[in-house]
């Protein structure tokens, strides 16, 4: 069975069908799903599907893109849902986007905001999941001064020597359909180098369908294409992948 550890089944993109295609994923060898919140309301939502569904499990979190005025409250919500919901098994996804965001002032409140909640990861005793878009010096120097906080960069797209670093701190490395692309040559090489039992797999649906299925609403029916490309680029079964990245997902988010 797959575990697609990064989904938002929150999204407009699912509303006509979100029960009848999560109902059916276990029929279609995925097991485990982990839906992410990138706020109070989709964290919520996350929150729900988690108790719906027994394979479902649910991350809280502010997405750098999502801080606004409140995030303060915003993050004493949060909190209180990781600490009531036996199901929210990491903080997340948090983290920092550059790309979108371009003002300075903007960037360093997404750092205090990254900041605030690798606190409350260490201090709840939780995995954080790292959204790192064009901003890999900052989130590493963020990272490092959270020593004891582990995690995993989800839709890892930084260097060779970023992952080597990562995975000396204890991270675990997470990949999209963006390395089923024809151009995915540095997420290839990091998968060659990273040791399979250091790797997980995810849709980040409803973006980012892998080929053959781009372009198209991406859904967890598609992570096999992630762990097929691993295998290829690893030279092992996919279900060797399968077995190693469930086992992985399993470990890292504390499910038995
Ligand atoms: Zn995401």
């Amino acid at each position: 069975m797959l575990f697609d550890t990064h989904a938002h089944y929150d999204d407009a993109r699912f509303d006509e069908d979100r029960d009848a295609l999560l109902s059916s994923m276990p029929a279609h060898n995925v097991g485990l799903i982990l839906n992410p919140g990138c706020d109070v309301e989709t964290s919520r939502k996350a929150v729900s599907y988690a108790q719906k569904y027994p394979f479902i499990y649910a991350a809280v979190g502010i997405h750098p893109e999502n801080i606004d005025e409140n995030w303060n409250n915003d993050l004493a919500v949060i909190k209180e849902m990781a600490q009531r919901e036996t199901k929210v098994r990491a903080i997340g996804e948090i983290g920092l986007d550059y790309y979108w965001e371009k003002e300075e002032r903007a960037r360093s409140r997404q750092q205090v905001v990254f900041r605030r909640q690798m606190e409350l990861a260490r201090e709840l005793h939780l995995p954080v999941i790292v959204h790192d878009r064009e901003a890999h010096g900052d989130c590493m120097e963020i990272t490092r001064q959270f020593p004891e906080v582990r995690g995993v960069y989800h839709c890892y797209a930084g260097s060779v020597e970023m992952a080597r670093e990562l995975l000396r701190l204890g991270y675990y490395l997470s990949f999209t359909g963006v390395i089923t692309f024809k151009n995915a040559r540095k997420a290839i090489e990091v998968i060659r180098e990273a040791p399979l039992d250091r790797l997980m797999i995810e849709t980040d649906a409803p973006y980012m369908a892998p080929e053959p299925y781009r372009g198209r609403r991406n859904s967890s029916l598609y992570v096999h294409r992630m762990a097929e490309t691993i295998a290829a680029v690893k030279g092992v079964d996919a279900a060797e992948v399968e077995r190693v990245t469930m086992e992985n997902g399993k470990r890292l988010f504390a499910i038995s």
